[in-house]
């Protein structure tokens, strides 16, 4: 399965865990998503999704769910890494704390960089979800896979040219499953989220 690894360079400078309360909204959202198994594991134990936030209202380091801990039912600030930087071109990914960010990391970093208003990024996988959604809104194109720069500059095509900074909700036709939603919030982010799931989980 095409899921869970790392495909980005990580310049990893391993740090003590971030503070509960700098964590604390971002892991409430988190729980409620798992909650869902939006982010969740798959039967062999790969665990998929992650989720994001601003670390500071107006910059673009943002905190996310580390690698490999979708399959975990609670997170600790253990499991959470800050995401300095990002180089596309290079492939290469910055990142501070106890453990490695999250693959997708590059996808979150992008939607930052482009919306700065954005405080809030989450990628879950549902495939119902994810079949009704394709291409009836927007999506990013086949050829990229999660975690690569092509899904980087197809997810800054799809801000710039469609009307996702409104709708803030789109699709990855190349990794099956792979829904994004983002926000001025977690809450905001969250509701767009779960007004999807209500309407396709059935
Ligand atoms: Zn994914």
């Amino acid at each position: 399965m095409d899921e869970g690894y790392i495909k980005f360079d990580a310049i990893w400078v391993k740090t003590d865990p971030f503070g509960e309360n700098d964590l604390a909204q971002l892991n409430t959202f988190r729980q409620k998503v798992f909650e869902l198994k939006l982010i969740g594991a798959y039967d062999n134990g790969i665990g998929y999704g992650n989720i994001s936030q601003r670390q500071l209202p107006t910059k673009n380091p943002f905190y996310i769910s580390g690698s490999a801990t979708g399959n975990l039912s609670e997170l600790l600030p253990t499991h959470y890494a800050l995401v300095k930087d990002v180089r596309i071109d290079e492939n290469q990914l910055f990142c501070e704390g106890p453990i490695v960010a999250s693959s997708e990391s590059m996808s979150h970093a992008v939607i930052y960089q482009t919306l700065p208003e954005v405080q809030a990024v989450i990628h879950v996988h549902h495939l119902n979800m994810w079949k009704s959604l394709l291409h009836s809104v927007p999506t990013t194109s086949q050829s990229a896979t999660y975690g690569t720069p092509e899904m980087a500059y197809s997810i800054i095509d799809l801000l710039q040219s469609t009307h996702l900074p409104k709708t803030k909700l789109f699709v990855m036709e190349g990794h099956e499953e792979g829904v994004f939603v983002f926000g001025n919030s977690l809450a905001e982010a969250y509701a767009i989220l779960l007004e999807a799931y209500l309407s396709f989980s059935t």
